[in-house]
């Protein structure tokens, strides 16, 4: 197949048509949801899809409804010429980019809603968020009929409710979770990082090196989580450019408990890995990042 022959779809119908017809046929479709200003961790996710699957959709949406009062929903980085050319090197056959009103119209009153686990870590901080996620996701996976979704650990979180999601309301898509990908020097890759001014920029794998040292703490078991948590905000409150630390906590991956303490993690029948998960402010960036143990 040509590389270059993307196709451009604005409207639902359109995209719904074309990819029912490719599953009468048989074919697998991928999906990869974005809201642009693609980067190499966006195309990790379309690349896998490719070769996963036998047509790949990728969409293009700023979703309104995710962003809180005061977020920076109207300055989220745009390019769409780019991303356009970016997504046609990569094999995948259709960017779906509705208009808002095409996604919400006048008279939209529903919702998903993400009982506890969307109030816990980036939810205590962006009330709503996860709603304003699930159910564009939702809109999405009914729009496209994927049989697989394709998303990134960086938004442990997310990937997480989504997971959960897909299992609570029986939808018939299955999930993959693909690897952060990350900068040289150890930042997570983020349309946001475009925000950085270039100190703040220079100063921003502060984030990644934090939770590799924590990880290296919890690893030597002999340290409590209270002190490797003291260690990890001093860590960060001393660099100059952290504004902020939302929150810097230790979760078991597979239920998102908070772990309060690792002598009973390790004694108990946990099985599963420890998650160490951050979001900080650096200047007026919000920057989110996590390691797996
Ligand atoms: P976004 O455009 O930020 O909504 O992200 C779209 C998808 O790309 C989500 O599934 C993200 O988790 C994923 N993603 C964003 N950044 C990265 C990264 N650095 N590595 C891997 N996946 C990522």
């Amino acid at each position: 197949m040509d590389k270059k022959q993307i196709k451009i779809i604005k409207d639902i119908e359109t995209i719904h048509a074309e990819i029912a017809a490719l599953k009468k046929n048989g074919a697998k479709i991928g999906f990869v949801p974005t809201m642009g200003f693609l980067h190499k961790g966006h195309t990790s996710l379309i690349e896998r899809s490719v070769k996963e699957c036998d047509v790949t959709a990728v969409s293009i949406f700023i979703n309104p409804i995710q962003f809180g009062r005061g977020e920076d929903f109207d300055s989220y980085p745009r390019n769409t010429q780019r991303d356009k050319s970016i997504i046609s090197k990569t094999g995948a056959r259709y960017v779906f980019m509705p208009e808002q009103k095409t996604m919400y119209g006048d008279d939209f009153k529903t919702s998903v809603s993400v009982k506890k686990l969307g109030k816990i870590m980036c939810g205590r901080h962006r009330p709503g968020h996860f709603d304003g996620v699930c159910t564009v996701v939702l809109k999405l996976f009914n729009i496209i009929s994927p049989d697989i979704a394709y998303f990134g650990r960086k938004d442990f979180q997310q990937l997480f409710i989504i997971k959960k999601m897909v299992e609570d309301l029986n939808i018939n898509i299955k999930i993959k979770d693909c690897p952060t990908v990350r900068e040289e020097d150890g930042l997570a890759m983020s349309s946001r990082n475009r925000y950085l001014s270039e100190i703040e920029r220079k100063n921003a794998p502060i984030l990644f090196k934090t939770l590799q040292t924590a990880a290296a703490m919890t690893e030597r078991k002999n340290i409590s989580i209270k002190r490797i948590k003291s260690i990890s905000l001093k860590m960060l409150n001393c660099n100059p450019c952290v504004k902020s630390v939302d929150y810097f906590d230790f979760r078991n991956c597979e239920t998102l408990d908070e772990i309060k303490s690792l002598g009973n993690y390790f004694k108990g029948d946990a099985r599963s890995g420890i998650l160490i998960a951050a979001a900080i402010r650096i200047g007026s960036t919000r920057l989110i990042d996590n390691v797996v143990i």
